[in-house]
């Protein structure tokens, strides 16, 4: 699951009380940026096993803190406390914390075996990343029916310009097929982290930039 972590956050992103889109897009890929950090600094590992499933060679065979459901549970926490103590929102804190939450449900669906409830085995995950026919038209569907109905509850503010929806439909949709269709890496270098997080950081800005132009939603 790649854009698809973004499905909640747009959909939380229509609630009156929820944070702006930007911050909904860092809490849903919250333990990944967790985990790409994580793993340049060797706390949490990953390496590349060609064939590890049909879609993805991610070999995420160390992943205790992130992944773990114990462990989303406290970055969820985390999560909630900042976004308290800055707006004193706790329907805002809450909304936030459910879609960081939902990272761990959404990974579950598509991963291999890799997944924990609190850091050691059984180790859990669908695999739907071995069916592409099964997995590519879902994802593309949540992301593309959470995009929707976020347009359609936060309208366009007067005078506002459509390039921003235009931009992070095309960047998304894009960086999502170069991830399905490019070649896979042999082997695991500090490329593969470096490329995720900066992936992340552009996905935010641009939702950053479209929430700007979107009318707050009642
Ligand atoms: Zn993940």
């Amino acid at each position: 699951m790649f854009i698809g972590h973004y499905a909640p956050a747009l959909i939380a992103a229509a609630h009156p009380k929820a944070p702006r889109l930007g911050l909904l897009f860092i809490a849903a890929q919250l333990v990944d940026i967790a985990f790409f950090a994580f793993v340049i600094f060797g706390a949490e590992n990953m390496r590349i096993t060609p064939g590890i499933t049909a879609m993805n060679a991610m070999d995420l065979y160390h992943m205790p803190y992130t992944h773990s459901l114990g462990g989303g549970l406290i970055f969820a926490a985390a999560l909630a406390w900042a976004i308290y103590y800055f707006s004193r929102s706790a329907a805002a804190a809450l909304i936030a914390a459910g879609v960081a939450l939902s990272h761990w449900f959404a990974d579950l669906l598509v991963h291999a075996p890799d997944l924990t409830l609190l850091g050691s085995p059984p180790k859990l995950g669908l695999g739907l990343w071995n069916y592409p026919l099964i997995e590519m038209p879902l994802e593309l569907g949540i992301t593309g029916t959470a995009f929707g109905y976020y347009l359609t509850r936060r309208k366009a503010k007067k005078g506002a310009p459509s390039e921003p929806v235009y931009t992070l439909i095309g960047v998304m949709l894009a960086l999502q097929l170069y991830n399905w269709l490019a070649p896979q890496p042999e082997k695991f270098d500090l490329s593969l982290p470096l490329l995720a997080l900066a992936a992340f950081a552009i996905f935010t800005w641009l939702a950053y930039r479209l929430d700007r132009t979107r009318s707050p939603a009642n």
